[in-house]
């Protein structure tokens, strides 16, 4: 056996909430964590995280793509399985930690909660492409969609998930919570309507338990 297969097993931290709920803004809050405690992580995000990946998403991002709903769900488990691959058990594997901006949670929230693809269809992807991985620790970003929009409101351009109608973010913002509800050992739901410093010492405590596990 190698020494690279001996290693312990690094933690899988993935990032999900609605547009706007600050994921970007507390990954550097992460990453300036992870640093001070000297734990080796990769950052990575889906879609994408990998050439094919990057590619997927910029097709799934554009406004003017035209695609069903099928073949969304789909493009982002294909987009998954590449990244699984390619990046996250290698990752793992060497005992690295690896946080992603969104996971398979974003497609039951978007594709699922959002357009409605069943909970079942999406979860016979999810085994078929997972077969069995699952993160050790999932950030929910949750807040009112009207707080994340505000936010948003002039910051940047908005990308096909982002031009949806607010009854779209409304659902997804549902399927996520449903989520929570059904995975409360996995998940940690932030309330994010609070201001930025108070968020970040919940992040910080979340971080510190998964780093004392065994
Ligand atoms: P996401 O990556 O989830 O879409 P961002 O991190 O880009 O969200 O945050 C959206 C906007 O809201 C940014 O302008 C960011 O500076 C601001 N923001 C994020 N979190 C907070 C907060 N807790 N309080 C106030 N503004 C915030």
């Amino acid at each position: 056996m190698s020494s690279q297969q001996q290693a312990p097993r690094g933690r899988f931290i993935t990032l999900e909430g609605i547009d706007g709920a600050g994921k970007s803004t507390h990954l550097a809050f992460i990453r300036d964590w992870l640093a001070g405690h000297a734990i080796d992580a990769v950052f990575t995000r889906e879609p994408g995280g990998t050439p094919l990946g990057e590619k997927i998403r910029e097709l799934l991002l554009a406004p003017e793509t035209r695609v069903s709903l099928d073949a969304e769900a789909l493009l982002a488990f294909a987009s998954r399985q590449q990244h699984i691959a390619d990046v996250i058990e290698p990752a793992l594997c060497a005992g690295r930690w690896l946080v992603s901006d969104r996971f398979t949670d974003s497609t039951y929230a978007f594709q699922g909660g959002g357009r409605g693809v069943s909970f079942e269809r999406i979860g016979a992807l999810e085994d078929w492409v997972q077969r069995g991985l699952q993160p050790d620790l999932t950030l929910l970003f949750d807040l009112p969609l009207e707080v994340a929009a505000g936010r948003m409101a002039g910051t940047r351009q908005l990308d096909r998930f982002e031009q949806e109608a607010a009854d779209f973010h409304q659902r997804v913002r549902e399927a996520y919570l449903r989520r929570a509800d059904s995975e409360p050992q996995r998940f940690a739901v932030l309330d994010s309507s609070r201001g930025i410093a108070e968020i970040q010492a919940d992040i910080a405590g979340h971080l510190q338990k998964l780093r004392e596990r065994g």
